[in-house]
């Protein structure tokens, strides 16, 4: 079969490798956008804590219910996810000969009161369940043992294993380098229109490919493309913003979480991550967000005013209400199928939503 994949996002790109690895034909279009979110996110697979900057868009009942926690609607997807990560890492790190520093981080949950350290303590056994260890920081003292900067007016916290962090430009370097090994054919191009019923894409280069099967996943701008074949999706841009410092003598050990992550990713910078922003698809960078992920990471350690903010990037991510992907075929027996929403916690979804795309194009599950 004839599958065209229009993103060379991570969604794109897994679900291409997905075809490959079932032997079908696969071509990628991709428009080239800058800073597009899978180049440009923080790069966290985390099974059991929710995204980082994700309170401010969950629904408050939700952030009060869960915590911290991940919400329910999440969790056997994200659980999955994370584990296909670990599948594909050695695989794909092999065959491209690209390494994107999959590894390890331990966790500080920082708790600023007796709800969000009961909360934890809570979740332990299901924690445990997905082979995690959790060791709760009773109080300032205990958790200060650990990472020494912390702030005195935190409550306490939790040690979690198990996170995972990720070089997402070398992740999607990896990707594309690996379905090209495949044999995936990859074209620099802007989809301009969808004639469903011709089964026929023109491309801004005047070019036009015919398909049989489709699979758009252009993120944020998968909205608008298939708005050009009466078709709506629930989905909704969510600009996203982090600021990079340079560490100085600070010995960060651990990936810092509360209302924003704070690492030290394989540059060797400290990321802060994330602001969330509804229904904005631009790309400037603003003080208002390196001011924003300041104040949230200095709540957690207040020394982090004191390193030079040294950069700031701006992205979008495609969103979805209830956080959860949409992948289907859009128009029955069209041939034409989406694959996008992956919101804040796309880059973990992505091998699993290449799985089901496999399933929905070709065994039509
Ligand atoms: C600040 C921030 C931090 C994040 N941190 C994390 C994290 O720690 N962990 C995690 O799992 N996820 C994270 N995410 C989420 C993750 O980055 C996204 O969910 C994911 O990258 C979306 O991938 P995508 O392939 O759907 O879209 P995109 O990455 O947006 O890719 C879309 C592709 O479609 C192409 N395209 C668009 N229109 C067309 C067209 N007409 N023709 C051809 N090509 C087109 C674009 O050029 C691009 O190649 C973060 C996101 C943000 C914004």
């Amino acid at each position: 079969m004839n599958n065209i994949v229009i993103g060379a996002g991570v969604f794109g790109l897994s679900s291409a490798l997905s075809l490959l690895e079932e032997g079908e034909d696969v071509t990628v279009i991709y428009g080239n956008h800058s800073n597009i979110a899978s180049n440009n996110a923080l790069g966290r697979l985390d099974s059991v804590l929710k995204g980082s900057g994700s309170s401010s868009h969950l629904p408050q009942e939700i952030n009060i219910k869960n915590g911290p926690m991940r919400p329910e609607n999440q969790q056997k997807l994200a659980h999955e996810s994370y584990l296909k990560h670990k599948e594909y890492y050695k695989k794909l790190k092999n065959l491209s000969d690209i390494d994107y520093v999959l590894k390890d981080i331990l966790t500080i949950q920082i708790c600023f009161n007796k709800e969000e350290f009961i909360q934890i303590a809570d979740s332990a056994s299901h924690i445990q369940s997905y082979g995690f260890d959790m060791t709760l920081l009773e109080g300032y003292e205990e958790v200060s043992r650990h990472q020494k900067e912390v702030s005195k007016d935190i409550y306490g916290g939790a040690l979690i294993s198990g996170t995972l962090f990720l070089n997402s430009e070398s992740f999607v370097f990896c990707l594309k380098r690996s379905i090209e090994i495949k044999g995936a054919k990859i074209l620099d191009d802007l989809v301009e229109r969808i004639d469903i019923d011709k089964k026929k894409i023109k491309l801004k280069s005047e070019k036009i490919m015919s398909y049989d099967n489709l699979i758009i996943s252009a993120g944020p701008w998968t909205k608008k493309l298939v708005s050009g074949i009466g078709v709506d999706i629930d989905m909704y841009p969510a600009k996203g913003e982090i600021i990079k410092l340079y560490p100085d003598d600070f010995d960060l050990n651990y990936h810092i979480h509360g209302p924003c992550s704070i690492v030290k990713k394989s540059d060797g910078l400290i990321w802060i991550a994330a602001t969330y922003e509804e229904n904005r698809f631009d790309l400037d960078i603003t003080n208002k967000s390196k001011n924003e992920l300041l104040n949230n990471a200095a709540s957690m350690i207040p020394c982090i005013r004191d390193l030079q903010v040294i950069g700031q990037t701006a992205c979008v991510r495609p969103a979805t209400k209830d956080g959860m992907p949409i992948v289907s075929e859009v128009v029955k027996n069209s041939g034409v199928f989406v694959a996008t929403g992956g919101g804040g916690w796309g880059l973990m979804q992505s091998f699993f939503i290449g799985e089901m795309v496999k399933n929905m194009v070709i065994i039509k599950e």
